[in-house]
């Protein structure tokens, strides 16, 4: 029996008789109860198993949307990552579909667009209106409606003087093409850089003239078209005079803003088709192009020289500035650039030797000279690696005494044929080349040893003078030998004179004094040579620590005749001696001069009437008597 059946039975008190009595009845709802019970464990069961299901798909549904959100929150932080990238290229992005619709931009994009006034929807034709060259972009759409496929590279430039480099390509998605990326970077600053390292490659940073660079590049132009209009053309090769010593003696600012006020004369003279350029230094080079004649040039040439003649004023000072020209021709003396730039230097050079301060046509007879003058050097070059240069010594004598006190060392040059060359040839030629420093090494050597074998013989006391021009006295590797030789002879600079020309004023003054002061030290003393011949300079004599002031022997070979020369004389014998220092007059060749300087009271006496330059045994029978 069920057992709730039984509980109802035993709460409604029913007895075992009861329940036999309806046993069939009793057992059929025992039954009832067993199969209702039956039915409910069913359906518990049944319920059981939905909800475990549900439970699993819920669960599965739930796994299926977190990984949703991570795909979701990864794809958010790589839009956030390409927008970031795409906003900071530095360059500006825009994408355009197929008909030339705007589709998307980057924030450089957008700047763009305030920039420019546009709004972020233009077609992108409407760009034409702002580009310079519309024709090359109208060429790149024509391309692309041939081939969108391509991808493009260029600069283009705006209107505003912007200048931009562009790619683009096209956007691709499983072959199909859905438009067009543009990329757009602004490279002005840099074509300004690029345009600035050109414009320097090409000019002059002082006067922004054209270089030789560029100067050679429009003569070749020039001679191209002179030949085509049969027309000629003047190659002028324009030097100033002395410049240097404005310079040293005014400093570099002052030089460069005389520069600069030349190149504004030579301009002023100039037609807009002629060239002047810059070669650096003092050195310009002109073009004249469509000349009709060498009537024409001349005129020209005067006009220039007059025009750097007048007078210069820089702060408060005024200079007098002159100018050597040399000129070439197309087509008389050559049909390329550099030969005619040589030509024309050739020729200025001439102008130079000449007096300055002029001009002079190129000629084959210069050319000539020219190479004399290159076999000349050649020459020299051997004959010092072949020690066939020596020194004579000519005799100064004391007036007062009228003995022989010293002797200047002078250079000779005697050829294998026998043949003397005089030192007025060879050493302006051996300055030109460098072989100065040679010569001088040599002339100390064979001077010191000299001075070492006198001492040696102990008879004779002679100090000897040696000559030496600005471009050996400035050289640091001879004043060096000259210390290392007396060093090595032992000898005492007393007895070494130095000779300096006046045109040691030209040089920077505080480092000629510190050599020679460094000299000094040695007992090595200085003369001035020649003076009065140069620039004459009273408050150099004051500045510089000389002993000496030789007289040019132009003055003493003039005093018998010419009342004036007598008188500078005069004068320079006493400025010299109001300095303290003792005067020597040189080229005496008559009893005259002798009267004459002695009544002078010059110091010491030099010249053919005394004595001739003469070799070192002459010196020693002279000085033993
Ligand atoms: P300088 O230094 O004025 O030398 C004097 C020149 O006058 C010498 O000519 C000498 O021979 C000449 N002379 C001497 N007495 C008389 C005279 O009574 N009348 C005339 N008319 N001339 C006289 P030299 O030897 O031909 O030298 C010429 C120049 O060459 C020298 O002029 C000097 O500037 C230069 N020189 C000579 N030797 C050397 C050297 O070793 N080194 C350098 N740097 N220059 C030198
Ligand atoms: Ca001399
Ligand atoms: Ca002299």
């Amino acid at each position: 029996m069920h057992k709730l059946l039984l509980r109802q039975l035993k709460r409604n008190q029913k007895d075992e008789l009861f329940i036999s009595k309806n046993d069939i009845f009793l057992n059929s709802i025992s039954d009832a109860y067993a199969q209702n019970e039956q039915s409910v464990k069913m359906l518990e069961r049944s319920l059981f198993l939905i909800s475990n299901e549900l439970n699993e798909r819920n669960q599965t549904l739930n796994d299926q949307l977190a990984k949703m959100k991570l795909v979701q929150d990864k794809l958010e932080h790589s839009i956030g990552l390409l927008n970031a990238t795409v906003n900071s290229t530095g360059e500006i992005l825009f994408v355009y579909g197929l008909n030339g619709e705007l589709l998307s931009f980057n924030t450089m994009g957008q700047d763009f667009f305030d920039d420019i006034g546009f709004k972020p929807v233009s077609h992108w034709e409407e760009f034409l209106s702002i580009i310079k060259d519309k024709q090359h972009m109208l060429s790149i759409i024509d391309r692309l409606q041939h081939d969108p496929f391509q991808y493009l590279t260029g600069t283009i430039e705006l209107l505003d003087n912007r200048f931009f480099d562009y790619r683009s390509l096209p956007q691709i998605q499983e072959k199909q093409i859905y438009g067009r990326v543009w990329c757009f970077r602004d490279v002005t600053v840099q074509k300004q850089y690029e345009a600035t390292i050109e414009y320097h490659a090409f000019h002059d940073a002082l006067t922004g003239l054209p270089n030789r660079a560029l100067l050679l590049d429009r003569i070749s132009h020039s001679i191209a078209t002179s030949k085509r209009e049969n027309k000629k053309l003047a190659v002028l090769f324009l030097d100033l005079d002395d410049f240097k010593k404005i310079n040293d003696t005014e400093g570099h600012d002052a030089g460069d803003l005389l520069l600069k006020e030349v190149v504004r004369r030579l301009q002023t003279r100039l037609r807009e088709f002629d060239t002047l350029s810059r070669q650096g230094g003092d050195e310009f080079i002109i073009v004249l192009e469509k000349i009709e004649s060498e009537m024409t040039v001349k005129q020209v040439c005067q006009d220039l020289l007059a025009l750097i003649k007048q007078p210069f004023t820089i702060g408060s000072r005024q200079f007098i500035v002159t100018s050597s020209i040399g000129i070439s021709l197309f087509p008389n003396d050559d049909d390329n650039a550099n030969s005619l730039i040589r030509k024309a230097d050739l020729a200025m050079y001439e102008s130079k030797s000449l007096g300055k301060n002029s001009f002079h046509f190129y000629s084959q007879a210069l050319e000539k000279e020219a190479l004399t003058q290159l076999a000349v050097e050649q020459a020299l070059r051997q004959a010092i690696e072949d020690q066939s240069l020596h020194l004579v010594y000519q005799p100064k004598v004391d007036l007062n005494t009228m003995k022989v006190v010293s002797v200047e060392a002078l250079c000779r040059w005697t050829q294998h044929d026998g043949v003397v060359i005089p030192p007025d040839v060879f050493i302006p030629i051996a300055e030109q080349t460098g072989l100065i420093i040679d010569i001088g090494c040599l002339v100390i050597s064979k001077a010191c040893l000299q001075l070492a074998k006198w001492r040696d013989a102990n008879i004779i006391e002679l100090a000897i003078s040696i000559n030496l021009s600005c471009l050996e006295f400035q050289n640091e590797a001879l004043i060096t030998h000259l210390i290392d030789t007396l060093t090595h002879y032992k000898l005492e600079g007393k007895y070494l004179i130095i000779e300096l020309t006046e045109s040691i004023f030209m040089e920077d003054k505080f480092s000629v004094k510190d050599i020679m002061l460094r000299l000094n030290q040695y007992g090595i003393t200085f003369a001035l040579d020649d003076f009065g011949k140069g620039y004459s300079s009273f408050s150099y004599l004051q500045f510089l620590p000389l002993h000496y002031l030789k007289i040019d022997k132009a003055f003493l070979q003039d005093v018998e005749s010419s009342s004036s020369s007598a008188a500078i004389a005069k004068t320079i014998i006493d400025i010299g001696h109001n300095l303290g220092l003792k005067v020597i007059a040189e080229g005496v060749e008559d009893q005259f001069m002798l009267d004459y300087v002695k009544a002078y009271k010059c110091d010491l006496a030099q010249g053919f009437y005394l004595h001739k330059p003469m070799l070192p045994e002459a010196i020693e029978t002279l000085y033993l008597g």
